[in-house]
């Protein structure tokens, strides 16, 4: 039994009986069926059947949020505006898939030569609870539309989310065993990888995970796409606008309850306006709001199980031993934690060089450019970095230091389907989203005429 429990109250949401080794691979076989003439279909059949989903799924988000923000807690406001982004992504996909997948012609020597952009046949996606929803339709939507076929093993605690997803390719109208959840444990999802009909896989989560699927792939010489965690910097330079900055650097940590890859968990302060923007942040910290995910006022909700605020109460533990002052926040009780601000950080601390997934914020300042761009890189994740500064030419210098995969000026690092998102160095290879993401499934073939 796979059992998802409520993390504000403990009660069992729902116990979902595991699939079978012979279940999982009759879903496989099914799967794989499906894709030989789901392959056939015309990108307006496909995308006709994006576009119900994208109804669906805003027909339906009030339902849809409630089951998410039950299984990890997330303010409800928070779990609509999620189910919405799914939404908006099927339609992205449905409108955009057959520009990006348009054969490309290249002049050779041939009488005619082209790359066509095809599909793979059956991808496994292995998802993590922090955006039931948003995760796997930004997988599923540009697969889908390639000619693919998804199946899913979620994150345990949010089986209820997995089932929801699987009914609205239902509801949609996808023929049966384009989209399956595939309710399993993470043990047998290296037999998955090792099916002869099973092409690619794609995993968000953690290091240990990703690296665990990534071998097995490997040994078998499938494609993966690893998006992975990070430990995103905001750094604040002396001529930024500090009353924006501060607005969205409280948004870039905290939303979601800080369980976010692309948060901002590193706050980089410039010695000059250290003190002024520390004591901004903290005020506008106090102020957000904590309680029942179900309430609409809750900005933070509990985080999606006990043993992971736990797991952020000793890094944090650990850093203040190490010298850290904590200014606000610091406790937990069950899953709830406290939004928490630290200062004093340094660079061996473990709240600066590990990710750390909840609603904690260290500070460390800079004296220049140089140190500023050598304490974004010093971290061995490199998912994203956001810069506060008014001048557009230094920024456009220090973009190219960055190690990483996005750099956002005067804003949070967020995903768009318009635009590609993906990691480098622990934070995981390859890109979803736009052109990019759905490139990354298909093969690539040259034809040539002669
Ligand atoms: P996780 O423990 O790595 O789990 C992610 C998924 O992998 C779950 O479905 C999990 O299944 C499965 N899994 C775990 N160990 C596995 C193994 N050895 N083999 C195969 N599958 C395995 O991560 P999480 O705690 O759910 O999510 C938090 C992490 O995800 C954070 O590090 C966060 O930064 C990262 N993340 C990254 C992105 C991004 O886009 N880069 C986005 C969101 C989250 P079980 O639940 O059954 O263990």
């Amino acid at each position: 039994m796979i059992t998802s429990i409520n993390p504000y109250n403990q009660e069992v949401i729902s116990e979902v009986k595991e699939l079978t080794k012979a279940e999982l691979v009759e879903h496989i076989e099914i799967a794989h069926e499906r894709f030989l003439s789901w392959r056939k279909t015309t990108f307006e059949e496909r995308a006709a059947l994006m576009q119900a989903a994208a109804a669906d799924l805003n027909e339906h988000k009030e339902a849809y949020a409630k089951t998410i923000s039950l299984e990890m807690g997330k303010p409800i406001k928070q779990a609509i505006a999620e189910v919405e982004k799914c939404a908006w992504v099927c339609e992205y996909y449905a409108e955009n898939a057959p520009k990006h997948l348009a054969p490309k012609s290249i002049e050779a020597d041939a009488v005619e030569s082209y790359v066509s952009y095809e599909p793979l046949g059956v991808v496994l996606a292995v998802m993590p609870w922090n955006y039931p929803f948003w995760q796997v339709f930004r997988f599923a939507a540009p697969a889908l539309m390639a000619g693919n076929i998804g199946i899913l093993k979620h994150a345990s605690n949010v089986m209820g989310s997995a089932q929801n997803i699987q009914k609205v390719f239902e509801r949609a109208g996808f023929p049966k065993g384009c989209f399956t959840n595939l309710p399993i444990a993470s043990a047998k999802v290296e037999s998955i990888i090792k099916n002869p009909k099973v092409k690619a896989v794609t995993l968000t989560g953690s290091k240990p995970a990703g690296s665990a699927v990534a071998s097995v792939a490997g040994s078998e010489i499938k494609k993966s796409v690893l998006e992975l965690g990070g430990s995103n910097a905001l750094v604040v330079f002396e001529d930024c606008n500090i009353e924006e900055a501060v607005k969205t650097a409280v948004q870039a940590r905290f939303q979601n309850t800080g369980q976010s890859c692309i948060a901002g968990k590193r706050l980089l302060l410039h010695k000059n306006i250290a003190e002024e923007f520390t004591q901004k942040f903290v005020e506008e910290v106090r102020k957000l709001k904590s309680g029942d995910p179900a309430d609409e006022e809750t900005f933070i909700g509990v985080m999606a199980r006990e043993d992971l605020a736990e797991e952020l109460h000793e890094q944090l533990t650990k850093s203040v031993k190490q010298g850290a002052v904590i200014l606000v926040g610091g406790k937990r009780d069950g899953a709830y934690f406290e939004p928490t601000v630290v200062t004093d950080v340094t660079p061996s601390m473990p709240i600066f060089k590990e990710e750390t997934f909840g609603p904690v914020i260290g500070i460390t300042t800079f004296k220049n450019e140089d140190e500023a761009v050598y304490l974004v890189n010093s971290s061995n994740f490199g998912l994203g970095v956001s810069i506060f500064t008014e001048d557009f030419e230094k920024a456009k210098k220090l973009i190219t230091l960055f190690d990483d995969g996005a750099v956002f000026v005067n804003e949070l690092v967020k995903s768009d389907p318009r635009l590609p998102f993906g990691g480098t160095k622990i934070s995981g290879y390859g890109r979803e989203l736009s052109e990019d993401g759905i490139k990354e499934f298909v093969n690539k073939k040259t034809v040539y005429f002669n």
